[in-house]
């Protein structure tokens, strides 16, 4: 396996963009069955949303469990070119042949980094990490995350040019920080691509009734995964971002934008099994908190329903048949009142909890950033079901997915891959 080190201008059977855990996957099937492959990541690392949750339902085990088979795999096999901080700036051509154009940002620290991180102990200056959702800072030479590939520092590209980021670069005893690294252009003939490029959470803010970054013990569960990790921004001790303080009760809107003509219509699949895994977090910190779900239906399909039947067995976690109207903060203890109407009965609620979890859910990035050569997309943004035009999509670009279906889909996703850059081959185009 190579990484960075590339020619400007090469080849490979099936091009894979988007570094997820269904990237991974399309790139790997098609790797072990004898193509070669280009994995084209954005980010400074693969991982994709997976490295950034504390565990996964239904076995409750940590990200690094899934994460680190696929690198290990992805390693070993020569097969495979991985780029970071990549992005397609162009795709040309159609079934059985394709050219694109990548661009390579730089990462200002080359191959020769050991991750020691001595940069980092001397960098002054200082980011949002937004791989924690803005809740803590980073240095601005900075480890992508624990689980990183490849398990190398990067500057943030807004910083490089500050004169303070010298001191970090001055710090390397290996000559690793390279300040002054510029952008790079790859062309790529390709059979076959692959579009992997996953999701994002629904944005809070648009949901002005309840609350979100007006009222600081309102997050998302996003960010609730980030708290509960530790290597979060309170190394996992769950505490209200307010003050600090531990939880007694906690509050869960399932569906906060999901559902709704106005917002997301769909469901997003997870969200209520998110939930009820992110409450064993509070549980599992605090054995006598109170735990409220409001939800209009539980969606736990197949066996999932027996992590349904195992929530239910806590004796502090309440199930409210309720959609969550309005979320308002009380003065002084700046805990929140969560109003309900049951949709069975018409009956309204008020719940005063310390800590509010919005359930949103996901969209895909491909609903804002167009996939290339006119790819079908479904009205949310989603890409279509194969149509036999334009690229392939694999894991959650295509529907809302948990890890396990998104694995599936990127398996099936790889198998189209290969037989269309089989004929590319066979028509001699790449
Ligand atoms: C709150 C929450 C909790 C969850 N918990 C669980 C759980 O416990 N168990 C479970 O099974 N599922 C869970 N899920 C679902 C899980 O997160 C998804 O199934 C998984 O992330 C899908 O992986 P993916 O590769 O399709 O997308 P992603 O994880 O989004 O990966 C996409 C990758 O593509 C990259 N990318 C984006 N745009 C570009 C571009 N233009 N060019 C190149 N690269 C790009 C991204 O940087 C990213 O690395 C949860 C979801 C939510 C919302």
């Amino acid at each position: 396996m190579a990484e960075q080190k590339i020619a400007d201008s090469m080849s490979a059977d099936i091009l894979v963009v988007g570094g997820g855990i269904a990237g991974m996957t399309a790139a790997l099937e098609a790797a072990e069955a004898g193509k070669t492959v280009v994995l084209s990541e954005a980010k400074p690392s693969l991982g994709g949303r997976v490295a950034a949750t504390n565990q996964y339902f239904p076995k409750l085990c940590p990200p690094s469990c899934g994460i680190e088979i696929n690198l290990r795999r992805i390693k070993a096999n020569p097969s495979i070119t991985v780029l970071t901080l990549a992005e397609v700036e162009g795709l040309s051509g159609g079934r059985g042949g394709h050219e694109a154009r990548i661009k390579l940002h730089p990462r200002f620290v080359n191959e020769k980094c050991t991750a020691c991180g001595d940069c980092e102990k001397a960098c002054e200056v200082e980011r949002d990490n937004d791989f924690n959702f803005g809740l803590d800072k980073t240095k601005a030479v900075y480890l992508p995350h624990l689980m990183a590939y490849p398990f190398r520092y990067v500057v943030d590209p807004k910083h490089a040019g500050d004169p303070r980021m010298k001191k970090a670069a001055a710090a390397c005893a290996y000559g690793a920080v390279e300040l002054d690294m510029k952008p790079r252009t790859l062309t790529l003939k390709v059979g076959a691509v692959v579009w992997a490029t996953g999701w994002k959470p629904y944005d809070a803010a648009k949901l002005d009734r309840l609350g979100f970054g007006r009222y600081r013990n309102v997050v998302t569960n996003s960010m609730m995964e980030r708290l509960a990790s530790q290597s979060g921004p309170t190394g996992g001790k769950l505490v209200r971002p307010s003050d600090q303080v531990g939880l007694k009760k906690v509050g869960f809107v399932q569906c906060a934008g999901s559902r709704d003509e106005k917002h997301l219509p769909y469901c997003s699949a997870v969200c209520c099994l998110a939930s009820m895994k992110q409450a064993t977090y509070v549980r599992a910190q605090y054995p006598d908190a109170e735990i409220h779900i409001f939800y209009i239906d539980v969606r736990a399909p197949g066996r999932m329903e027996d992590f349904y039947v195992k929530a239910q067995e806590d004796k502090k976690l309440f199930f409210h048949r309720g959609k969550v109207g309005t979320i308002t903060e009380v003065e002084g203890s700046r805990n929140l009142v969560l109003e309900a109407e049951n949709t069975l009965t018409g009956e309204l609620t008020k719940t005063e909890v310390d800590m509010a979890v919005l359930a949103v859910g996901m969209v895909p990035n491909t609903a804002d950033e167009k996939p290339p050569l006119d790819t079908p997309l479904d009205e949310f943004g989603f890409i279509a079901p194969d149509t036999g035009k334009g690229v392939i999509g694999a894991g959650t670009v295509t529907r809302p997915l948990d890890v396990a279906s998104s694995v599936v889909d990127a398996t099936g996703a790889a198998m189209r891959a290969l037989i269309a850059a089989a004929e590319a081959s066979a028509a001699g185009r790449n």
